[in-house]
């Protein structure tokens, strides 16, 4: 038997509508890509929306025709979320730390009907076009105020927005229609399409909010320096409407000095980000001495966050760090950390190594951790095997591919190595591909570089496995200098000798200028792993 309950399609337009109604004055902050900060509310950017809606079916959209932006976080790019899932279309965002060739291929892949991108990216734009099959419009959404002429090519956003929305309400479709599109990657083979649908998106949204995830307040104000080109940033606009938090858009500036200047003048109380941003905020705030006025919490994650960057966060300045995983194809929150109530006893040392794990599973997501046969292994947090996840805003298939992502038994294999321990806190020990095999045990390269960067003259470090005529595979430490000391092979392990079990000692050290960072903001071991294959321990 049927419940007998409504059954009305949760479509991603009900957020920003109920923001409007709602969190009518709630204010939209965007440091523009032409420099000046502008303000504008839920109830303008909805307009915005509505109108751009408009012009978009005048000018032919279809509900399930795919819509590229190639920008950056700003209250334009918000208006574009919406305007364009809002009538049936699928927002698709290219990463635009990606290659042309890379671009190239995605835009071709998902066959896109038009190109929204902000002007700063005019000339990559202009020189990928010739090469794309699909798209019939190229649409600037910054400097606007040079309109140019609508039966171009290239013509620009105010020009599509339509006037004509007196009538217009957003239409009602089914919930499981997509609504926006964005690949992977593609660290091995081409990138692969993960399409959301409005069903997933809304169900992510309202689990972010929950107080154990991101507990958004009202009286919160929200800066993500995770872009809106990478996994819907987190899909902070779509949680922060229906939160009513204000939202704090920083535009192509993310140098710690920008970011600092922003959060203090707004307010910002929540930002979030991968690690490697945080590095510049924590600089500039040791220089200026003091935190963002009103800065309580950061969210990190993307890659593991280490115990310094903690201790710099919590003790210097007070400020709460929550450590948090996921990933593209869980649209993409999986766990987030905070601390169970009995951990407040605790001192800090003994809290930490908890702290420092990813987090345990939020509503929604199941976690499951398996040996290389499939076999479940026990919640003991030392048991490392596969991480596999199920839940309602995870992926089944990717765009286009006939065969399902999942296992047998309907679970996504991760490609993370993790363990779970009996609180179901989940920490990410490796990449699959990553992990060390050395002498049938398993060396963990991200604990590894989680202590080492601990190391006052370490300014980030990667681990490696090369090859070993008699343990298979040994640690070769690859790491970026603070200053100019550089500690040995020898003093390193000294240092870590009370820290990591005696075979993750490191078999070699390498400095370097930096690191290989790819399109995500995370280091690129597979580039390391090409350039050091031939390394002679
Ligand atoms: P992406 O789909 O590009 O967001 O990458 C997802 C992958 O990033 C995950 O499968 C993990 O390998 C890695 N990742 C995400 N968050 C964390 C974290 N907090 N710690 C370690 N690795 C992470």
């Amino acid at each position: 038997m049927h419940g007998l309950m409504m059954n009305t399609p949760l479509l991603i337009s009900s957020l920003i509508k109920y923001a409007a109604q709602y969190h009518r004055d709630t204010q939209v902050v965007t440091r523009t890509l032409e420099g000046p900060i502008r303000f504008t509310d839920f109830e303008k950017i909805n307009e915005r929306a509505k109108k751009l809606a408009c012009g978009l079916l005048e000018f032919g959209i279809k509900s399930g025709d795919r819509i590229a932006t190639l920008a950056w976080n700003t209250d334009r790019h918000l208006e574009l979320y919406y305007g364009i899932s809002g009538i049936g279309a699928i927002c698709h965002t290219l990463n635009l730390r990606l290659s042309d060739e890379e671009l190239i291929y995605i835009i071709n892949h998902a066959e896109d009907k038009l190109l929204f991108y902000d002007h700063t990216l005019k000339i990559r734009v202009e020189k990928i076009s010739p090469h794309l099959k699909s798209v019939q419009k190229f649409v600037s959404i910054s400097k606007t105020d040079q309109l140019e002429n609508k039966d171009s090519d290239f013509f620009n956003y105010e020009n599509l927005l339509s006037e004509k929305i007196t009538k217009f309400d957003w239409p009602i479709f089914n919930e499981n229609q997509a609504a926006s599109l964005c690949y992977t990657s593609g660290t091995t083979g081409s990138p692969k399409g993960v399409l959301y649908s409005h069903r997933t998106t809304v169900i992510h949204a309202l689990a972010s909010c929950l107080n154990n995830v991101l507990a958004l307040r009202v009286d919160d104000v929200v800066l993500p320096v995770v872009p809106m080109f990478h996994v819907n940033a987190w899909g902070i606009p779509y949680s922060v409407p229906i939160s009513g938090a204000k939202l704090v858009m920083p535009g192509d500036k993310l140098d710690g000095e920008n970011l600092f200047e922003l959060m203090d003048i707004e307010g910002v109380t929540i930002a979030l980000g991968v690690p490697t941003v945080w590095l510049s905020l924590l600089d500039y705030m040791d220089k200026k001495g003091r935190k963002p006025k009103a800065l309580e919490r950061v969210i990190i994650g993307g890659a593991a966050v280490s115990e310094s960057m903690i201790d710099r966060f919590e003790i210097e300045y007070g400020v709460n760090v929550h450590h948090a995983w996921g990933m593209t194809e869980m649209s993409p929150i999986g766990v987030l950390n905070s601390l169970k109530p009995k951990f407040s006893k605790l001192s800090r040392a003994n809290k930490m190594p908890t702290k420092l794990k990813q987090g345990r599973g939020i509503y929604g997501v199941e976690l499951l951790v398996v040996d290389d046969d499939g076999k479940e292994l026990p919640r003991d947090g030392v048991s490392s095997g596969h991480l596999l996840v199920r839940g309602p805003w995870i992926i089944d298939k990717y765009y286009k591919e006939k065969k399902s992502a999942l296992t047998k038994d309907g679970w996504f294999d991760t490609g993370d190595i993790a363990t779970i321990d009996h609180d179901g806190y989940m920490n990410i020990t490796d990449r699959s591909k990553d992990i060390i095999k050395s002498g049938g045990e398993w060396i963990s390269s991200v604990g590894l570089e989680n202590v080492v960067v601990g190391h006052d003259a370490v300014l980030q470090a990667a681990v490696i496995g090369v090859s070993h005529p008699k343990w298979q595979e040994r640690p070769l430490l690859i790491c970026v200098p603070k200053g100019s000391f550089r500690p040995s092979l020898e003093e390193m392990n000294n240092y870590l000798s009370d820290k990591v079990p005696k075979m993750w000692l490191p078999d070699a050290i390498e400095w370097v200028e930096k690191l290989p960072i790819g399109a995500t903001g995370k280091i690129v071991k597979a580039e390391l792993r090409k350039i050091y294959k031939n390394y002679k321990l």
